[in-house]
């Protein structure tokens, strides 16, 4: 039998590839084929180009309160659906339905809400120089390009494409070949909500697709999230015509518990930043450094509730709150880590299997897994993996904790638990990590704004900063 078929979705509308390439979806919850997604060609890309340029006319001189209130019905819309979407976003991903329903749907309205509301404040200023004056204008930058993830397809889609849209630009989005169909609701949604058709296209397809965006000429900017080994790709690229870029990359993020910390409140931070969403999440604090005074009890709580609590089965069961990996090969890279971390001496203290739940069988499920008296020298605990897999490390004091959680190329998180405020906020200004939590781990408001320091990324998403990253200024200078 045949499977459904999802295409591209160009100027309001869905758009036959003339290629006839298809990449097959799977669903990571059962192991079998969902869908197929028609590659964008040539055909597709050049039609994807000109109708964002034909909207850009259009959409850059609409009113910003204009562009607010459809963006808001966009939101709005996006709420009256959560519960589909989310279904879709379980199918795709292989994260459990309850997460999906309470995070990703949600934080993408979030953000939207929140950059419509800024769109009309963005203004310009004008000096009087003596009789001639200068004003300027915040202009929007054209076509952007946005580039997904596979791990929150509908969140990013909306963390991309909201200050983009309210800024004034057209934007055109490709989303994960694995998980293409949160952007294609929200292109649907987009345009129910009134947002004019060629504003935001999706293109679908793998890295060649995004290759082509991130060279093309009428792009003027890339924002993109994924590994630092294809953001690299992607920087480099872009430089050839000069883009602007926004690097949304991987991370290594230390967790530092302090001896006066409370240690449920620790052991709950460790658990949500690494077997939350499986695993699959950027801001993961994989390394968790904890005072060797308090190792023991910290030990206890965190396996106990481990074993206790986490619930793997069907993604779709609302109880289930641990999911399956992307994909047989991604799955198959977790358990090398895993296979790793034994040969060089980790101790393992739960999990290191795959795992075959009696209602997700074919699934691609490995368990949660902590490994204990991890050293800084360890593959697991220098390489990001990406999956359920935590590593506990020991440390003595203060200053050694600080330079061991920054020995790494990466700086995305960090995390410090204690009691003591005047510690807490001396040690997280020495970290160097772009989001860093204090007594707790995870919370991304649209508010607060997102991104990495070193090779964890460029540029930030969400917060009031974000929007002039899609505007350029216009000087005027008026000679009277
Ligand atoms: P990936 O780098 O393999 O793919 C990301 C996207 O890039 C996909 O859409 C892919 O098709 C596309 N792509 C591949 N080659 C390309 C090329 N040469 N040019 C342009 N585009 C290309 O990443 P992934 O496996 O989908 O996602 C996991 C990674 O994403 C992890 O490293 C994770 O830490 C990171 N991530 C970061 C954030 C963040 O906000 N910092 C959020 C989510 C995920």
């Amino acid at each position: 039998m045949s499977l459904p078929r999802l295409q591209n979705f160009i100027d309001g509308q869905f758009m036959a590839n003339k290629s006839g390439e298809t990449i097959t979806v799977l669903n990571p919850g059962t192991g079998e084929a969902i869908y197929d997604i028609e590659v964008a060609d040539e055909t597709v890309q050049e039609a994807a180009i000109e109708s964002a340029k034909a909207a850009f006319k259009k959409w850059s001189a609409t009113p910003a309160v204009e562009r607010a209130r459809v963006l808001h019905r966009a939101a709005a819309l996006l709420r009256e659906h959560n519960d589909e979407l989310a279904r879709h976003e379980v199918l795709d991903t292989g994260k459990p339905l309850q997460e999906a329903r309470e995070v990703d749907v949600v934080t993408g309205a979030d953000v939207i809400e929140f950059f419509a509301s800024l769109a009309p404040t963005q203004v310009g200023q004008q000096q009087d120089l003596g009789g001639d004056f200068y004003y300027t204008r915040k202009e929007p930058l054209g076509i952007c390009a946005g580039i997904g993830a596979w791990n929150y397809p509908i969140q990013i889609a909306c963390w991309k494409s909201a200050p983009a849209l309210a800024a004034g630009n057209t934007m055109i989005f490709k989303p994960s070949e694995e998980t293409p169909r949160g952007a294609i609701e929200l292109a649907k949604i987009y345009i129910e909500a009134g947002v004019p058709a060629g504003v935001f296209n999706v293109v679908i397809g793998d890295g060649k697709v995004g290759q082509w965006l991130t060279q093309h000429e009428d792009i003027e900017k890339v924002s993109f999230t994924g590994e630092v080994a294809t953001g690299r790709k992607v920087v480099e690229s872009a430089a050839s015509t000069l883009k602007d870029v926004t690097m949304e990359l991987g991370g290594k993020s230390p967790l530092l518990v302090f001896e006066d910390a409370d240690i449920s409140q620790a052991v709950s931070a460790a658990m949500l930043g690494n077997f939350f969403t499986q695993g699959e999440v950027c801001t993961n604090c994989t390394r968790v450094f904890v005072h060797e005074s308090i190792m023991d009890a910290f030990m206890e709580e965190l396996v106990s509730r481990t074993t206790n609590n986490i619930r793997a089965g069907d993604p779709m069961d609302p109880e289930v709150n641990f999911g399956a990996m992307i994909s047989k090969p991604h799955l198959d890279l977790v358990m090398d880590y895993i296979e790793k971390g034994k040969n060089e001496g980790a101790r393992l203290v739960t999990g290191g299997n795959t795992m075959s739940p009696d209602d997700a069988k074919g699934g691609f499920f490995v368990e949660p897994t902590i490994f204990a008296d991890c050293t800084d020298d360890m593959t697991i605990v220098k390489e990001e993996i990406f999956g359920p897999v935590m590593s506990v490390l020991s440390f003595r004091d203060e200053e050694e904790a600080i330079r061991r959680a920054n020995n790494t190329p990466l700086g995305l998180a960090a995390g410090v638990m204690t009691q003591n405020v005047t510690r807490a906020h001396r040690v997280i200004h020495q970290l160097q990590a772009g989001i860093c939590w204090v007594n707790s781990w995870g919370a991304s408001p649209a508010e607060m704004p997102v991104g990495g320091y070193k090779m964890s990324g460029i540029g930030r998403e969400n917060g009031i900063e974000t929007l002039n990253q899609y505007t350029q200024t216009k000087s005027v200078y008026m000679g009277m």
